[in-house]
C-alpha cells in the first residue's frame, strides 16, 4: 500500500478530531449557491425567533414541565447544512443551547474539520426539551415536538440535513432501519408535497462516537462529512 497515502489519511483523521484550525475557504467564503425559498434573511430570522418563543412556552408534552430550559436550536438562518440531533442533554438543558456538552464539543471539532464555523450551520434537535436521565424519546413526545423542527427546516431551507444518530435519522426518514444501514449515503427528507426533498446524510451521533471512539467509527463519520462537502462543492480539507 502507498505509505504516503496512509500517512495522509492518518493526518486527516487526527486533524478531524483534534480541532486543528484549517486554512482555506469556509462555507461562507464560497459563492452562495443555495436555492432560495423566497424568504429574506430577516424574515427567516424573525420566523425562527417566533418558533423559539413558542418552544420556550410549550407544554405540549410532559417534558415541558420538567425541563430547566427548552432548547429551540440555533445557528445561521441561511445555513446550507443543518445538523439535527435527538434531544437536549443535561448541559443543553442547563444552558438552553444545543450541543454544548462533551458531544457538542466533538460536533464543533467535526464542523471545524470540515473547514466551517459553528455560525455557518444550524443545529437543532428532534426534541426541544430534555428527557429525564437522557432516556430515548417517546413516540408521543416526538409527535408533539416534531412540527417545530419541520417548520425550522422549511424556513432555513438547507441543502443538506445531517441527521446525528439513529433517533434523528429514523424520525426524519420515517424508517425503522438502523443507523448502520442508513449512514453513508444521501437519502431524502420530504418537506411537503409541493417542495422538492432535502438531501439527508445520516451519521453517528457525537455522543455515540465518544462512547465508541474507534478509528473505524471516526473514519466513517469523516467519510460521511466528506460526501456532504463534495455535494455542496465545498473544499475537502
Ligand atoms: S419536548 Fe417539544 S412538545 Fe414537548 S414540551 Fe418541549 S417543546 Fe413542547
Amino acid at each position: 500500500m502507498d505509505i504516503e497515502k496512509v500517512v495522509r489519511q492518518h493526518l486527516k483523521m487526527e486533524q478531524f478530531f483534534s480541532g486543528f484550525t484549517l486554512k482555506g475557504k469556509t462555507g461562507t467564503d464560497k459563492p452562495q449557491q443555495k436555492k432560495d425559498n423566497g424568504m429574506t434573511s430577516a424574515e427567516k430570522a424573525a420566523d425562527l425567533e417566533k418558533i423559539a418563543e413558542e418552544v420556550n412556552q410549550c407544554r405540549k408534552c410532559g417534558l415541558g414541565s420538567i425541563r430547566t430550559n427548552a432548547v429551540p436550536g440555533e445557528g445561521n438562518p441561511n445555513a446550507r447544512i443543518m445538523f439535527v440531533g435527538e434531544g437536549p442533554g443535561a448541559d443543553e438543558d442547563a444552558q438552553g443551547r444545543p450541543f454544548v456538552g462533551r458531544a457538542g464539543q466533538l460536533l464543533d471539532k467535526i464542523i471545524v474539520a470540515c473547514g466551517l464555523k459553528r455560525s455557518d450551520v444550524y443545529i437543532g434537535n428532534i426534541l426541544k426539551c430534555r428527557p429525564p436521565d437522557n432516556r430515548d424519546p417517546r413516540a408521543d413526545e416526538i409527535i408533539s415536538c416534531l412540527p417545530y423542527l419541520q417548520r425550522q427546516i422549511e424556513i432555513i431551507n438547507p441543502e443538506i440535513i445531517v441527521a446525528l444518530g439513529a433517533h434523528a435519522a429514523k424520525t426524519l426518514l420515517n424508517t425503522t432501519k438502523s443507523i448502520g444501514q442508513l449512514r453513508g449515503q444521501f437519502l431524502e427528507y420530504y418537506v411537503g408535497i409541493n417542495r422538492p426533498p432535502v438531501k439527508l446524510m445520516a451519521t453517528y451521533h457525537p455522543a455515540y462516537l465518544l462512547r465508541n471512539y474507534s478509528p473505524d467509527n471516526r473514519r466513517k463519520v469523516w467519510e460521511d462529512m466528506k460526501k456532504v462537502l463534495a455535494e455542496l462543492d465545498l473544499p475537502i480539507p
